[in-house]
């Protein structure tokens, strides 16, 4: 019997992810530990696994569905990532974040389906994970970054979209820092602790859903039209089973899935003194985004921590080394000092990375295979409210359901395949560091 899929990456521990360790101690995981039968399987139990497992949950309440995390839920990318929900146009490959009139629009339209749906289980199930809606700043350091925001307002205008110029005393008067030479403020953006809203999204779904974590499928094969899927201490049978692994369904360089794993990083600073928060002034939370998307993003929460992530680099082997801990804690510790020179001594407490999954034309992966399995794959740097949005519509969509988002997500472009490696490999991190070193002060 051949295998219809065999798994060879698996989460790796990638640093300490601030979001997850500052959250109480997770309940005990519940693994795979024998044989079981389910109607669906959902693999992957990041933020598009988790909104396909519901939404197949509530289409189909009479249906048996088991959820699987190689992981703990709130403990990889989903849930350490800066937990910014886009609603607008974020291309991180083009300058200023916008393509054409109709790409942008039809983005918006999906991303917002996205975060609606999430929004409202937040509420529903009263999640605490410091969900906001207070919009986003795009900030700009120099000449240069405030010409990407204009090309950016212009976007903005063309698809009807509000925004507000702010110059850099008003920037500063909201984030404390003099370092912003204005910024365009846009309201549609919410923000959360990541680690916390997955972890209660999964904790609040429907009863038909069962959770396993610390539960890595090996492989999957076909027995008699059923999927066995192959786990280090039991098995499950699945008559459908959904993939949304995103970076880790990712095989490349003459492939023809054409999706990179490519690494960002991130650092959460230990809670500020009373005196810290006195000399850094501004308001008390604020999310911003840099006018170059190869820049700094920076938070500063409502538990008094500052967030910053930058840096990316192509890590096909889907792991990251100390080294490459220790060089993004060094850039962001410079980042810091840049921004906050009032705030020395304030230490980066945790840092951490973990893998986007781009392609090189913002392609996706969204439908059912040939071998039957479905799967919605392929993040491009937006996958909280891109995810949300796929999950929710894969589910529908392989319920059988059609309407026009779904339409939309089986339109778009397939990730376009790379050369063979190692010049995928070369090319791919050549694009990286001409693309990071431009960005310059913006990091
Ligand atoms: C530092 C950082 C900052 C970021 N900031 C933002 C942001 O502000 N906004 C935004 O939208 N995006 C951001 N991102 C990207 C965002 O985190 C991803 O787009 C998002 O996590 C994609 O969600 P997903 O569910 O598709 O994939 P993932 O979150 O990667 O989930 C896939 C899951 O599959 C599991 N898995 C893999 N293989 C197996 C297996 N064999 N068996 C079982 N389970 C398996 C993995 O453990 C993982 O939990 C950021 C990422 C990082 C690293």
């Amino acid at each position: 019997m051949t295998s219809k899929l065999e798994f060879v990456r698996f989460p790796a521990p990638d640093g300490v992810n601030g979001w997850w360790e500052s959250l109480p101690p997770a309940p005990p995981a519940q693994t795979v530990s024998s044989e079981r039968s389910y109607d669906w399987v959902v693999i992957g139990g990041g933020i598009t696994g988790l909104c396909a497992a519901r939404r197949l949950a509530e289409l189909a309440p009479d249906a048996s569905i088991a959820l699987v995390e190689a992981d703990r839920i709130g403990r990889t990318t989903a849930g350490r990532n800066s937990g910014f929900f886009v609603d607008l146009p974020h291309d991180i490959s083009s300058e200023s974040y916008s393509r054409s009139v109709e790409a942008d629009k039809a983005d918006v339209r999906l991303q917002r389906h996205g975060i609606d749906y999430v929004r409202s289980a937040v509420r529903q199930h009263g999640i605490e994970c410091d969900w906001r809606d207070d919009g986003k700043f795009h900030a700009s350091v120099n000449k240069k970054g405030h010409t990407a925001l204009a090309h950016f307002a212009d976007g903005l205008s063309r698809i009807d979209e509000p925004f507000e110029w702010l110059d850099e005393a008003a920037i500063g008067k909201v984030t404390g820092t003099s370092f912003y030479e204005g910024a365009l403020f846009t309201p549609g953006c919410s923000t959360v602790q990541p680690a916390a809203l997955m972890r209660g999204l999964a904790a609040t779904l429907p009863s038909n859903v069962k959770v396993f974590e610390l539960s890595a499928v090996r492989k999957i094969d076909q027995r008699g039209g059923v999927n066995v899927l192959e786990f280090a201490a039991g098995r499950i049978l699945a008559k459908q089973v959904v993939l949304c692994t995103n970076a880790y369904g990712a095989t490349f360089g003459g492939h023809p899935n054409g999706l990179l794993p490519v690494y960002t990083f991130a650092s959460m600073t230990r809670v500020m003194n009373q005196d810290e928060i006195r000399r850094l002034g501004g308001t008390r939370s604020w999310a911003l985004i840099p006018a170059d998307p190869m820049g700094s993003t920076v938070r500063r929460l409502g538990t008094d921590r500052i967030c910053v992530r930058n840096h990316f680099a192509f890590r096909p082997s889907l792991e990251v080394s100390e080294s490459d801990l220790a060089n993004a804690k060094r850039l962001h510790q410079r980042s810091f000092d840049r921004r906050f020179p009032m705030l020395k001594g304030v230490e980066l407490e945790y840092t951490w990375g973990g893998p986007l999954c781009l392609s090189a034309n913002n392609g996706a992966l969204f439908g059912r295979r040939d071998d039957g399995v479905y799967e919605a794959m392929g993040c491009n740097g937006l996958g909280l409210s891109r995810g949300s949005a796929a999950g929710k519509l894969i589910a529908e969509y392989a319920l059988g359901e059609s309407n026009d988002l779904v339409r939309q997500l089986l339109n778009q472009p397939h990730p376009r395949s790379l050369p063979v490696r190692p010049i995928a490999d070369i090319a791919v991190s050549a694009a990286i560091w001409v693309k990071e070193f431009t960005a310059g002060a913006e990091l």
